[in-house]
């Protein structure tokens, strides 16, 4: 049994959503690509899942936040895939790949060859038996990736309400579900090994501010440590955490976002792995020339740092998935992938964006006990990085303008005195 396509997407994320976009603006006929997915919907947009999914009034739901709806483009709808001729195969988990043969297997038996290939398979949520803790299976445990977690997710915070809740993990995920378990009226305790939240990108400063603000709302920081067993009922149900450090926190429900780990495995032995990821160029196109990877499983060259990258995040699983299609469809017309690393976050009344690298010395500007404030990263001489909380649409636009040119910073004293102004003047 199977089929063939000229063009394939394996996955049915964010990246394969903006992908198809791309592909019908291009130009593909009917019956030309198919989308392979394990999950049972068309392809939607993750972020939501965090954020207006878990809300209590009113939260989104799909259709409403398929993709592209988080670029402000079309909505593509189960319908919208129809129209286009382009075939989803959905709750369908591909089992092997044989980039020789250009063959999938999935997992109900069945073959699809293609053309080209472009790998979309993303991430998945790293688990705490990874990490020598078991029991994180039971009910009141939940991860958050899928739509699959999130409904779950949801389901056990209605059952939770005036509860407590304890979120394992200082980075996005753990934040975001943090602000909505508050909202959802469930008190909550973050516990994390590092000494700040969101370690990876915020600076002790800046950390300090959103700890302040997470604390205003009642949330209590646990830092420094890390869960080391749960606590059960007989129904197997958890009721607590111990931690490392000796302590106890009452639990009705737990959160585990403690990182991500990109699905490469079924490449593995056949295609060129860099940095966890599949090391592609930039076409986005890997060490075989007819597979292209995007998104989160994808490495790429990051052109205004000089390095192969990984990234996890939103804007360049979208970006990449359109740069990987046009330079299948369009090759001559298709320069190399020249891409500036954007990342945000909302949460409550709050509202940041990053752009570029924060490496080097942070130079910090704004009122840091206000609404709006932000950071400078000037690395070897030159602005390479820029945070900024609660701007406005014009001055998002200036940062990240101005990110991308990289401009040489001689007077370090100048740039925190002029602030914001700096970027608006440029
Ligand atoms: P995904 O969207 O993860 O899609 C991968 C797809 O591949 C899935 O459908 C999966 O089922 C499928 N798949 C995998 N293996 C197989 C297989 N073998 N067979 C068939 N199908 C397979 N980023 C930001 O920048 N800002 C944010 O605020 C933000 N919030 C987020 C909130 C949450 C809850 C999550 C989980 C992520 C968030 N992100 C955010 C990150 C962002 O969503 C990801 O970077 C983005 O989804 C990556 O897109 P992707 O298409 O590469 O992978």
């Amino acid at each position: 049994m199977g089929r063939a396509f000229v063009y394939v997407i394996l996955g049915g994320g964010v990246a394969a959503g903006y992908a198809a976009l791309e592909f019908t603006k291009k130009g593909v006929s009917h019956g030309e690509l198919c989308i392979i997915s394990e999950e049972p919907v068309a392809p939607y947009e993750r972020p939501a899942l965090s954020k207006g999914f878990l809300l209590p009034e009113a939260p989104a739901r799909l259709p409403a936040f398929h993709t592209c709806v988080g670029a402000n483009e079309e909505r593509l709808t189960p319908k919208w895939y129809k129209e286009h001729g382009i075939e989803l195969i959905l709750g369908t988990r591909v089992k092997s790949a044989d980039v020789r043969r250009k063959t999938l297997l999935t997992a109900a038996g069945e073959t699809i060859s293609y053309k080209f290939l472009i790998i979309a398979t993303g991430a998945r949520a790293l688990r705490l038996e990874e990490f020598g803790v078991s029991g994180s299976d039971a009910e009141n445990v939940c991860y958050l990736r899928d739509l699959a977690d999130a409904t779950r997710l949801v389901n056990v915070m209605q059952t939770s309400a005036g509860g407590n809740a304890v979120v394992i993990g200082g980075g996005y995920i753990g934040m975001e579900c943090a602000a909505s378990l508050v909202i959802n009226k469930i008190n909550v305790s973050m516990v994390f090994p590092e000494a700040h939240c969101m370690g990876r990108l915020f600076t002790p400063k800046i950390a300090s501010y959103y700890e302040e603000f997470y604390k205003s709302k009642g949330v209590n920081f646990v830092k420094g440590t890390v869960l080391s067993s749960f606590v059960f009922n007989p129904e197997g149900k958890v009721t607590g955490v111990n931690l490392k450090d000796g302590s106890y926190l009452p639990a009705d429900l737990v959160v585990v976002g403690i990182g991500i780990r990109p699905n490469t495995s079924l490449f593995e032995g056949q295609l060129t792995l860099e940095k966890g990821g599949i090391k592609v160029n930039g076409r986005l196109q890997s060490s075989n020339s007819s597979v292209y990877a995007v998104g989160d499983v994808a490495s790429f060259p990051v052109k205004i740092f000089g390095e192969i990258r990984r990234l996890e995040h939103v804007d360049a699983a979208r970006k990449s998935a359109r740069h990987a299609v046009s330079a299948i469809l369009e090759p001559e017309k298709t320069p190399e992938f020249d891409y500036l690393p954007f990342f945000y976050s909302r949460v409550f009344s709050l509202s940041w964006q990053f752009y570029g690298d924060n490496t080097g010395e942070a130079i910090y500007f704004g009122d840091f006990s206000g609404t709006s404030f932000g950071a400078y990263w000037v690395n070897k001489g030159h602005l390479v990085g820029s945070f900024l909380e609660g701007g406005s649409k014009e001055e998002y636009k200036a940062i990240a303008k101005v990110t991308r040119l990289k401009p040489v910073i001689e007077d370090l004293s100048e740039l925190e005195r002029q602030g914001l102004g700096f970027v608006v003047a440029l």
